[in-house]
């Protein structure tokens, strides 16, 4: 995840992210945006014309960072932690601590995101008038950016499931049925029938020899496709909150001392086996958990460096990092809590005394066993 990923900045307490497949877009937008700039102002030199392709692509992408930035700052409103916002090619993805548990809050933070950008393309209107004699070519980037802001406002509040105005849809079902599962039914119905939609014009507009026909029907396959994931996962995420840890059990690590190194530990428990994790200590007391994965790439990338061995001390995730549960916990929110804090595992403790820990896969595997379903 995060060797996908650049770190840009940090936002109001939130992270922001790249996503190395992003960089190539954003070039390939500021040139095809340069290009375009041509039409409009046929006499500018290429400078001029890069420049303004550069700002377009810029822009645009602060509209996407904006409107993750509704979602994570209404979130934040209701007490949910937002961590981070990671943007790709097509859209970024604001990382919160949970999901809504209410149908205000999901209301209110599905709306924002795209709510910023009908916002933030009326000031943009508005900038791009007051500058439509004086600057002409500032006029006409506000003028272009506002425009898409308003069609990417407009199209995520589309009431299809999992788009941002299928989630306002369930909310809203969901808050007038006080059923979350039938309201994911519908919501997920709509996005079955706009994806539906999308294609139906995708072929029609084939038909017409319309170029852009292609699209609308790649369009629609995503959507369908997002509408029975999202659908599926909502699914799940109500099927875990019924199981408790205690239902689930926990399991006992291996525990090795924290002044082993590397190639000790290395040499002592791998033997090209799957994935296991184990408990690091201090003598008596747990001081923090390091996984054979973690050991084998900080082993690779040793090799490359050639920096000193480092001891399990220096490798482990420290104790304190991870968020505790207690037996009451459901599944869905540990599931939730593993993905907030990008961890596999999370320590039980019970009476302020440590129990075990749950695994992913114990969680995995419970749902196969007892729903059929894979996760
Ligand atoms: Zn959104």
């Amino acid at each position: 995840m995060f060797e996908s990923s650049i770190k840009l900045g940090t936002i109001m307490g939130i992270h922001v992210r790249l996503s190395r497949s992003w960089i190539l877009v954003f070039g390939v937008t500021a040139l095809l945006m340069s290009e375009y700039v041509r039409m409009e102002f046929p006499a500018w030199n290429p400078f001029q014309r890069y420049l303004w392709g550069l700002a377009a692509s810029l822009l645009f992408f602060f509209s996407v960072l904006l409107h993750e930035l509704g979602h994570s700052l209404a979130a934040r409103f209701f007490g949910i932690r937002a961590q981070s916002i990671t943007l790709h090619p097509f859209g970024g993805i604001a990382k919160l601590a949970r999901e809504a548990l209410t149908p205000v809050e999901e209301f209110w933070i599905a709306l924002s995101g795209p709510g910023v950008n009908l916002l933030f393309g009326g000031l943009l209107a508005v900038l791009g008038l007051l500058t439509a004699t004086t600057y002409k070519g500032v006029s006409f980037l506000m003028h272009e950016v506002s425009t898409i802001n308003f069609v990417f406002g407009a199209f995520n509040l589309l009431p299809g499931f999992p788009l941002d105005g299928g989630r306002t849809f369930r909310a809203l079902i969901w808050w007038l049925t006080k059923d979350y599962r039938k309201a994911t039914q519908y919501a997920a119905v709509s996005g079955q029938i706009l994806a539906a939609l999308f294609m139906m014009f995708g072929i029609f507009f084939v038909f017409e020899k319309q170029g852009l026909g292609f699209i609308w029907f790649v369009m629609g396959l995503y959507l369908l496709s997002a509408a029975r994931t999202g659908y599926e996962q909502a699914e799940l995420r109500e099927l875990l909150r019924t199981i408790t840890v205690n239902d689930l059990g926990w399991e006992e690590l291996p525990q090795v001392s924290k002044t082993l190194s590397l190639l000790e530990f290395l040499a002592q428990f791998d033997f090209g086996m799957r994935d296991r994790s184990f408990l690091v200590m201090d003598g008596q007391v747990i001081v923090g958990v390091v996984s054979l994965q973690e050991a084998r790439l900080a082993h690779e990338q040793n090799q490359l460096t050639g920096e000193p061995i480092p001891t399990l001390a220096d490798l482990m995730t420290p104790i304190e990092r991870f968020e505790r549960i207690s037996p009451q916990t459901d599944l869905g929110s540990v599931v939730e809590k593993m993905e907030y804090s990008e961890v596999s595992l999370l320590p039980v403790v019970a009476n302020n005394e440590f129990q075990g820990f749950v695994g992913r896969e114990a969680i995995t595997n419970i749902v196969r066993q007892r729903f059929g379903h894979e996760t």
